[in-house]
């Protein structure tokens, strides 16, 4: 069994994200970048399936500028063997990246493609179910826990009503949620082991895909600041606030 795993690279989550002054999208220069976090669960979900003997090779694929390299080479050194990037130019929208991930399919043949859920730059959550649709493989979304059976697995879902276990054929899609394992470090050792490990470097433009944006983006805006909050002295204040200021009650 082998593991096709796409890690993106994203603004980190922990930094306070800041429009451009012109409107035209968010300020990356300078700006500290990390492995998209549902995809750190991807990828270690497919290091352990390994580390069990179910599957014998991990190959991390990451779409984007030469930087994204970064990203890949972060996967090898949490247990991936191998790595895959493919170069653009600036960011591409998902039908894109998943026209360009189905190539990569076609050529590597994995069984298994694992992804994140979203990305936390364009939250878009539409990359897996297009590729899904491309390979005309089943997909199982928001996957929070993976069974590998014979030729299937069991996946339990999270959904709005709570947990649901779907059984789907392999090859296939699986997007993972956040709840789907607690991702390592990467240790010292093993970063230095990831250094040697080989990636592979394919322009976009090589692929045959047409890559063109169908979205035109018109604006980017921060969110309105939350206006300062207040203190009241009893309970008795609050609900006479809530009632007659508020009115929510
Ligand atoms: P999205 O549909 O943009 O919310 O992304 C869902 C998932 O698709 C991400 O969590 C990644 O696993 C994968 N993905 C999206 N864009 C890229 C990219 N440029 N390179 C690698 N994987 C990507």
């Amino acid at each position: 069994m082998k593991i096709l795993v796409a890690v993106k690279r994203v603004i980190d989550y922990n930094v306070q994200v800041r429009v451009k002054d012109d409107n035209t999208g968010v300020v990356t220069d300078n700006v500290k970048m990390s492995t998209n976090p549902p995809d750190d669960n991807a990828i270690e979900e497919a290091v352990k399936i390994k580390e069990s003997g179910k599957a014998t090779e991990v190959v991390a694929v990451s779409i984007g500028e030469e930087k994204a390299q970064e990203t890949v080479r972060k996967a090898l050194a949490v247990g991936a063997d191998r790595g895959i990037l493919v170069k653009t130019e600036g960011d591409l929208e998902p039908l894109a990246v998943s026209k360009l991930l189905q190539k990569i399919v076609e050529k590597e043949k994995p069984d298994l493609v694992f992804m994140g859920k979203q990305a936390i730059d364009d939250d878009c959550n539409q990359t897996g179910q297009m590729l899904s649709a491309l390979l005309n493989w089943p997909q199982a979304t928001f996957a929070s826990k993976i069974n590998i059976k014979d030729k299937s697995l069991e996946v339990t879902r999270e959904i709005d009503e709570g947990l649901e276990t779907i059984e789907i054929n392999v090859p296939a899609i699986v997007t993972c949620d956040l709840r789907l394992n607690e991702p390592r470090y990467a240790s010292l050792p093993n970063i230095m082991k990831a250094k040697k490990k080989p990636i592979e470097q394919i322009n976009a433009s090589d692929l045959g895909v047409d890559t063109s944006s169908r979205i035109e983006q018109t604006r980017v805006e921060e969110p309105p600041k939350r206006k300062a909050g207040i203190k009241v002295s009893s309970v008795a204040e609050l609900v006479q606030k809530l009632k007659n200021e508020a009115k929510v009650l």
